[in-house]
């Protein structure tokens, strides 16, 4: 029994998961089947990130390591993460990106980041990519003159009140200190001037950039601003990045309840609203992975507690409205927060009992993000779908098995590049926010604050966890558990179409959502249905039951019988052959 379902739900097993209509197979022989193919170099390393999930006691996963060269991945540079993640949503100010044209792709949106103008701020500066374009002269020559120039001019043109600085990869190759540059632009035009060192190479992945990312916030806007807003139960939402407008249909939850969001970090979001978001009473964590440095360093300058939430998910939507009620220990609130759960479940159910009739008892696999392969799991369980395998592209070991293993994990050379930011208690802007007997009653009562158990835990036994998934394994996962539908990003979404199974886009949505909190969730459930049960995917012949077309060598990928010598090649079974030396033609000049 929940809000979510008025009697035990039929068609779900002892532990409450969906029961697929179609007979799985054994996730260690699928394990097995993807890694032959590696050789034993690359298969010890993939070996450490698949595994077989036990949710009592997670095993240990290789998560953010450097991925394979020639393994085909998911995952995007550091400069993405952080400019094209945490900070572009950010409307109000001007992000410019430092170096050649072909990084500024991360520079436009491509996310959908949607973001409003307001009444007294009519401005929104997302639909700009700004970039210096570096040339080869700059590239030899220096590009800081290039760099000040380009500042300069935006700050005529836009009158920003603040410009964002991204160093890419040439950047960090030649030296250009943008740090300086915008030190003396922060002189010269009289407005926040900054930097970021976020040079693609910088991390294994977009999660450096991350990091960077929440650093430079910090250091850089956070705190600038004390006066809070005036109403009651001020919050942050950390980790939303307003896709498809997910911010606002949280925002609007919340605001019926009577919680007030001082800052979302980073959808549609002001940079006046960063500057004062220390003033907030408590952060909650949408995203663990990308802003969990913010939350920490929040706490300990400021006295801001966070909880992780996830209103990804009707249940968990529930879940997170009642844990933040739970925070401000106040009736009114936690009475409102009731009413609201049940005007929005008594709307959302009969569209589950609908999407139900065809959609339960089938599977579901996901593989993108660094918390959205766990948080969209539950609305697959919402309309009775199995997820059957999982993983992040850019996740870390805590993200899988929760933050208790934080202090176990290895900090290694990679991640030594991030800069870990000392914080102290600011003398004068600390402000703790629950008394300790305040704190201590929430905890007897089973408050937790700063826990995230992970994505393991959330999970059926017997699932396969996949850490930065490749291209082929993806191919073996769709032929050996034929899942319905996968939840992945642009970069193989169209591979995964080929093979007949539709693909939903979890990066940005492709042209859909809202799918975040009770009106989100109605989208995604009416989504899926018609993604998974249209006649098309019926018209697409996988490739793996097509006949093999000798004259493609690569036309089938590796498991092609015509690749036979190419996949002796790679498992080491065969020595190229170097090619016999011709006999110099008798009339070739000398040294031919
Ligand atoms: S990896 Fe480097 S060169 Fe490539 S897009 Fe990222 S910053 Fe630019």
């Amino acid at each position: 029994m929940s809000d979510f379902n008025e009697e035990p739900v039929p068609g779900s097993d002892s532990d409450g998961f969906p029961v697929p209509t179609a007979t799985l197979p054994d996730p260690a022989a699928v394990r097995e089947e993807m890694l032959k193919i590696y050789p034993s170099k690359t298969l010890k390393k993939r070996s450490k990130q698949m595994l077989v999930n036990d949710p009592s006691a997670p095993p240990e996963i290789g998560a953010n390591t450097r991925t394979v060269p020639g393994i085909i991945t998911q995952r995007g540079c550091t400069y993405a993460g952080c400019r094209g993640v945490v900070i572009g949503p950010i409307h109000d100010i001007l992000h410019i990106t430092h170096g050649p044209i072909g990084c500024g792709y991360y520079s436009w949106l491509t996310r959908r980041n949607l973001a409003q103008q307001r009444p007294d701020q009519p401005i929104n500066f997302l639909q700009y990519a700004m970039s210096t374009d570096m040339m080869e002269s700059e590239i030899i020559f220096g590009g800081e003159k290039k760099l000040a120039a380009a500042i300069r001019e935006a700050y005529e043109i836009f009158k920003p009140k603040a410009i964002a600085v991204y160093a890419t990869c040439p950047v960090g190759l030649i030296g250009d200190d943008i740090h300086s540059v915008c030190r003396e632009a922060k002189k010269e035009l009289g407005i926040n001037v900054f930097g970021f060192s976020c040079e693609g190479y910088k991390g294994v992945s977009q999660s450096a950039g991350h990091h960077i990312a929440n650093n430079g916030v910090f250091k850089h806007m956070v705190g600038l601003l004390d006066e809070p807003d005036p109403e009651p139960f001020r919050i942050n939402v950390l980790g939303e990045y307003n896709i498809g407008g997910d911010a606002w249909a949280i925002d609007t939850l919340l605001k019926k309840c009577g919680i007030h969001v001082t800052a979302t970090l980073s959808g549609d979001v002001t940079y006046d609203q960063i500057c004062k978001c220390h003033t907030a009473d408590l952060n909650v964590v949408m995203c663990h992975r990308s802003i969990n440095y913010m939350a920490e360093m929040m706490e300990t300058k400021y006295g801001v507690p966070w909880i992780k939430v996830n209103f990804i998910g009707a249940e968990q939507s529930a879940k997170s409205l009642r844990k933040i009620a739970a925070y401000f220990q106040d009736k009114q609130l936690t009475d409102r927060v009731e009413e609201v759960i049940a005007q929005e479940m008594a709307e959302l159910r009969p569209v589950i009992a609908d999407v139900k009739t065809r959609c339960e008892g089938k599977t579901a696999a996901m593989f993108v993000g660094g918390s959205r392969a766990h948080h969209y799991q539950h609305l697959f369980k919402d309309i009775g779908m199995l997820t059957v395998a999982a993983g992040y592209e850019f996740a870390h070991r805590d993200d899988y098995e929760g933050r208790d293993v934080l202090p176990s994990i290895k900090i290694d050379a990679d991640s030594r590049n991030i800069e870990e930011l000392e914080v102290e208690a600011d003398p004068e802007k600390f402000q703790a926010r629950k008394t300790p007997e305040q704190l201590a009653a929430l905890e007897a009562g089973g408050f937790s604050f700063k826990d995230y158990e992970g994505m393991m835990r959330e999970m059926r036994k017997e699932t396969l966890i996949i850490d930065d998934i490749s291209h082929h394994e993806i191919e073996k996962l769709i032929e050996l558990y034929k899942p319905d539908i996968i939840g992945s990003g642009i970069k193989d979404k169209f591979v995964i179409e080929k093979f007949g199974v539709p693909c939903k886009q979890l990066h940005s949505y492709d042209y859909g959502g809202p799918y975040a909190a009770f009106t989100g969730a109605a989208n995604f459930y009416k989504e899926v249905d018609r993604m998974i049960n249209t006649k098309v995917w019926q018209l697409v012949t996988p490739s793996w039951k097509k006949p093999a077309d000798p004259a493609h060598t690569f036309g089938r990928g590796i498991d092609n019988p015509a690749n036979k010598a190419i996949r002796e090649l790679i498992a080491g079974q065969a020595k190229v052959k170097k090619p016999a030396k011709a006999a110099p033609a008798a009339d070739a000049p000398c040294g031919e």
